[in-house]
């Protein structure tokens, strides 16, 4: 099913070693952290870490570092295993299913908040593409599709097309959305198959828009190969939005954050949702910037940014909903739903007192 096959991927620390400095003591890290978490990159992804650079934000994203060996926090930070109908099917708000269609990646981004299946054996993982098809057309309230996993421009166009051609079945979808990071990790995935963006183009029309999910953290991953792949999709017919994580050490600085969304502007893709970062477990210590830091660190982006490249919101993906951090005022964080779990929470705002060290909702007093 997977498409990459070992092509231009490195899976091992050796051949890690060989296209960057890695200095014995963390060569022993990365062995004995891979083993718990695989590590997988893309050399496309892994030249563009500048070597120079101690701080070099590809690098943080792509090889652990110690603070992968802290488990603080959770390895289902939003529910996903309580709003599983099936394997691989999740239905937590009315509108969307979810579909896990693969476990596997281009590269494994060491955030990941499925950190507890990437590269894995799961058992989170679509088996029954029937049954879920069955779900999807019982349930009228669904009027969208989110393909995502993984990453499922890694399974085999194939593959690709026969989920396409099952979702398209269901007549009461408005659009069919992929949440893929390969556009950014591993353009030549779209680049190099002419038949993905074929496949692709045979669904996306004008009444039932494909939509492609992608997600830039940095400037410097907008290069010329991933500006054509988002290009082939565009061309294609695919309207692509973008989600950010806010992730310390590599975007968590306003000019950083406001270069990316203007440039994505730039090249014609929409900036949909900057995500805090999850309280997950081997990620919260090392990525986690604390609700208030984030904050003021979106609020001064914005003050270079216009219209189009400030589309975006400021969320928080909580168990109970995606909560929107609104703003500060007399010293209480404002938070609206903007979707929820529960349909009584739908649009509530809600405050908390400021505590300026606070990474997530729950560290707040009500
Ligand atoms: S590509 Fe997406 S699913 Fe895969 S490791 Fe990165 S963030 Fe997680």
């Amino acid at each position: 099913m997977n498409e990459l096959g070992s092509n231009g991927i490195v899976t091992s620390v050796d051949e890690l070693g060989e296209i960057v400095s890695l200095s014995e003591p963390e060569e022993e890290m990365l062995n004995r952290l891979s083993e718990i978490h695989p590590i997988k990159v893309s050399e496309y992804y892994l030249s563009l870490i500048d070597e120079n650079d101690p701080e070099d934000p590809i690098r943080k994203m792509t090889l652990p570092t110690e603070g992968e060996l802290s488990v603080d926090g959770s390895y289902d930070t939003s529910g996903e295993v309580s709003n599983t109908i099936l394997p691989g099917i999740q239905h937590k708000y009315s509108q969307t299913a979810v579909i896990l269609a693969t476990a596997e990646c281009a590269t494994y981004c060491r955030y990941c908040f499925r950190k507890r299946l990437v590269g894995l054996p799961s058992q989170e993982i679509l088996r029954n593409l029937d049954a879920a098809v069955e779900y999807i057309s019982a349930h009228q309230e669904i009027n969208n599709v989110l393909i995502t996993g993984g990453d499922p421009f890694t399974l085999n166009t194939n593959r690709i097309a026969e989920l396409l051609e099952a979702f398209s079945s269901v007549a009461h979808l408005d659009f069919i959305r992929f949440g893929t990071r390969v556009p950014v990790t591993f353009p030549g995935r779209i680049l190099d198959d002419d038949k993905l963006l074929e496949v692709l183009k045979e669904h996306s029309r004008t009444d039932r828009r494909l939509f492609i999910v992608t997600q830039y953290n940095h400037p410097r991953e907008i290069t010329e190969e991933s500006i054509q792949a988002i290009e082939g999709l565009m061309a294609s017919g695919l309207a692509v939005n973008n989600q950010t994580v806010l992730l310390k050490g590599v975007n968590d600085d306003a000019e950083v954050l406001a270069n990316l969304q203007n440039t994505l502007v730039r090249i014609g893709v929409n900036p949909y949702y900057v995500f805090q970062c999850r309280p997950v477990a081997r990620v919260k210590a090392t990525f986690q910037v604390p609700l208030y830091m984030g904050y003021r660190i979106v609020e001064e982006a914005k003050k270079h940014l216009h219209g189009h490249s400030k589309r975006f919101r400021f969320i928080m993906s909580h168990e109970s909903g995606k909560i929107e951090i609104l703003g500060i005022m007399n010293g209480r964080f404002l938070f609206k739903y903007h979707q929820a779990k529960n349909p009584r929470d739908a649009g509530r705002i809600i405050s908390r007192a400021v505590d300026k060290t606070a990474t997530w909702l729950d560290d707040l007093e009500k």
